[in-house]
């Protein structure tokens, strides 16, 4: 009997038995306060819908519009037959939204951040990464070749100190950071990291995943909120959170997005954004230009939920967005946690290694817009009796 496929099996067990399997849930309703997980109904507390756009009827509507008039796939990369004047479109949209000279759509963020490092550094390269970097950012530093070298997280002292070292030691240089940091929920200070960046004269990207539809001006992103237009050479975003669609974008100088457009290997190699996604995207965006009141209620419930499980007495970590981590140090807690939350009704999904650091297991809580206080409360009183009954409180 074959043997080559044992080392899964005993892989397996062993992540079973930290506490550290992956059990995968099903839903089988759309996104929004509450969801059908399982066969149950539960409220929602871990997807990233922040402003409740993944089901909204205009975002809906447009794609079935799109659809109709365009067909689904794009059945070709952009490069060849695959650009619609849709991309084009939500490509010029986006950079106005942003404030900045231009924007190219990827498949998703992640492809995003695999086409752009790549593109602008390699071999003779150095790429000066935050060591909490998003998994998409070390994972296109590692196939761009550039030599990484990484600073304490969001310590820009560290940064300076580390490019100190390495000058004279490399051709081109990149510095990268997450805007939002995924897991904690805390800021990168990109005012500071742009000052060091400037000082150096070094291309300087920022991956602004949960940043877009939260941070900044009607959710203009990390930039907007910290009045760097001009100065960030490089927003990598994603259109799979606030946006509620899927998909990546690039936006900021306008010789980066020609270049990607010419050496963006997702860009070139994988097939274009599909209609139904491109066009949701673009009334996701006309949301977002028509009215802030969507961020400001998921910032409103933001601050409602938070300080209310601080005044339970759990450690929130050190969050400053809607991101809300319930630390709870090791992964069998936090699975325990997990299930017992759904039970009571609320679905919250727990993360370990090697999402976070061994040891620094949690539930993480999204908190959106699409919440009331109703709902809001009974989850906090969800996670106030679990939280008795496992002693955590
Ligand atoms: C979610 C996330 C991504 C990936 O975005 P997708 O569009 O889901 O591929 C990239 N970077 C960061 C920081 C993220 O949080």
């Amino acid at each position: 009997m074959s043997t080559k496929l044992a080392w899964i099996d005993e892989e397996l067990k062993g992540l079973h038995d930290a506490g550290l399997y992956n059990t995968i849930r099903t839903l089988s309703s759309p996104q929004g306060a509450w969801l059908v997980v399982d066969g149950k109904r539960v409220l929602n507390f871990c997807s990233n819908n922040y402003l409740g756009l993944a089901n909204h009827p205009a975002v809906v509507n447009a794609a079935r519009e799109a659809v109709l008039k365009y067909g689904v796939g794009p059945a070709a990369v952009r490069t060849i037959a695959g650009t619609m004047d849709l991309h084009l479109e939500l490509e010029k949209r986006l950079a106005a939204f942003k404030r900045v000279e231009g924007a190219i759509s990827f498949q998703s963020g992640f492809s995003a951040n695999l086409a752009t490092i790549p593109a602008l550094v390699g071999k003779e390269d150095v790429i000066f990464s935050d060591e909490l970097n998003h998994a998409s950012i070390i994972d296109g530093a590692r196939l761009s070749g550039a030599h990484i070298l990484r600073y304490a997280h969001a310590e820009p002292a560290d940064l300076e100190r580390i490019i100190l070292e390495a000058q004279g030691t490399y051709r081109r240089a990149l510095i990268v950071t997450d805007g939002v940091f995924s897991m904690d929920g805390d800021v990168a200070p990109l005012d500071k990291i742009a000052e060091v960046a400037a000082a150096h004269d070094i291309l300087l990207m920022v991956d602004d995943a949960h940043g877009e539809g939260v941070l900044g001006e009607g959710g203009r992103g990390i930039v907007d909120h910290f009045h760097l237009h001009g100065k960030v050479d490089v927003e990598v975003g994603t259109l799979s959170k606030a946006f509620g669609v899927v998909g990546g974008v690039v936006a900021g100088n306008r010789k980066i997005v020609e270049w990607l457009r010419q050496r963006g290997r997702p860009f070139l190699f994988s097939s274009a954004m599909t209609v139904p996604d491109v066009a949701a995207c673009l009334a996701s965006l006309d949301l977002l230009e028509t009215s802030t009141a969507l961020v400001d209620r998921l910032w409103e419930n933001t601050r409602y939920f938070k300080s209310e499980m601080q005044r339970l007495g759990f450690d929130t970590g050190k969050s400053v967005t809607p991101i809300t981590p319930v630390m709870l140090g090791e992964a069998p807690l936090a699975q325990q946690f997990s299930r017992d939350l759904f039970e009571a009704g609320v679905f919250a999904m727990a993360i370990g290694f090697p999402t976070v650091p061994r040891g620094k297991a949690r539930i993480r809580v999204m908190i959106s817009a699409s919440h009331g206080k109703e709902e809001l409360d009974k989850g906090l009183e969800a996670f106030a009796r679990v939280g008795k009954s496992l002693g955590v409180i």
